[in-house]
């Protein structure tokens, strides 16, 4: 499997947990109000429980993005337009893992500094 396509693996790895850590993350930007198991992260009106979710979906849209665009740009022939979007949505996934780079398991290779 190719760097790029392992850091993608991990990221989703990554976005799993940040799903799983929702509530908490909530409850620690939010502290006024106590997380209810029952009534979940919703029952605030902080907006902070949707803004995670839109987070989370937006890595995932640009994850499959890539996938997709990389799929595409397998079954064709031509040379350097595709090639090109691949390396720019390649450059944008990069851009997104810094997001995790503290992680300790994140490869020091895509730390950009
Ligand atoms: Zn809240």
């Amino acid at each position: 499997m190719d760097p790029l396509a392992q850091l993608v693996q991990l990221l989703r790895e990554y976005l799993e947990e940040d799903e799983a850590n929702a509530p908490k993350a909530h409850l620690s930007h939010c502290g006024t109000v106590i997380y209810n198991e029952e009534y979940g992260p919703d029952a605030c009106d902080c907006g902070y429980p949707q803004q995670i979710r839109d987070d989370i979906a937006a890595k995932r849209a640009l994850l499959d993005e890539w996938e997709n665009t990389k799929a595409v740009v397998a079954e064709q022939e031509f040379a350097d337009g595709p090639q090109a979007i691949i390396t720019a949505m390649s450059q944008a996934v990069a851009v997104v893992a810094q997001a995790y780079k503290n992680r300790p398991d994140f490869p020091t290779r895509w730390t950009d500094g």
